[in-house]
Order: structure tokens, then C-alpha cells, then sequence
């Protein structure tokens, strides 16, 4: 999954871009529920928040480093439900 760090300028621009509704406002900056993110596998090839966000501050979460094999395997737990 990735994650959003305080250089976050609460812009709004990543949100509509999520595929799986993984991001949202949060108390001070914009979060991503890590069992929605799936790195956009079994949507796009490329992480598409991280296209549009203007201040590139949505790095990997180095907690929570995943295989394309788990990514796909959670896209389909969410798409199935
Ligand atoms: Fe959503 Fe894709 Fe960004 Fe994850 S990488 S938060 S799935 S847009
Ligand atoms: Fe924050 Fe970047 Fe999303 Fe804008 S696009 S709300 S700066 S994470």
C-alpha cells in the first residue's frame, strides 16, 4: 500500500482518481485505508494518485510492502465484495 506524508497540501486531487475508494480526508491530511490500496494493481499500471498529487508526497509504505501476487489477491477481495 502507499501512504500520504505531511507535505500533504489537502488539495483534493488524488481522491477522485482512486479506483477502489481507498483515500480520504482525514483529520489534518488526506489517508489511505491500507486494505483499499491496492498500488492501483488490477486497475492501471501506475499508482494513479501518485500521478496527479502535486507535491509527490505519496511514497510506498515501508510498513506495508506487498507483492503484486497479495495486490492482486486484495483486488479481488474488494471486487468480489
Ligand atoms: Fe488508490 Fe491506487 Fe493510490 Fe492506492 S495507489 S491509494 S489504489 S490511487
Ligand atoms: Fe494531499 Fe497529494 Fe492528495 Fe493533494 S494529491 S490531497 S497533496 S496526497
Amino acid at each position: 500500500a502507499l501512504m500520504i506524508t505531511d507535505e500533504c497540501i489537502n488539495c483534493d486531487v488524488c481522491e477522485p482518481e482512486c479506483p477502489n475508494g481507498a483515500i480520504s480526508p482525514g483529520e489534518e491530511i488526506y489517508v489511505i485505508d491500507p486494505g483499499l490500496c491496492t498500488e492501483c494493481v488490477g486497475h492501471y499500471n501506475e499508482p494513479q494518485c501518485q500521478q496527479v498529487c502535486p507535491v509527490d508526497c505519496i511514497p510506498l509504505d515501508p510498513e506495508r510492502k506487498e507483492s503484486r501476487e497479495e495486490l492482486m489477491a486484495k483486488y479481488q477481495l474488494i471486487t468480489a465484495a
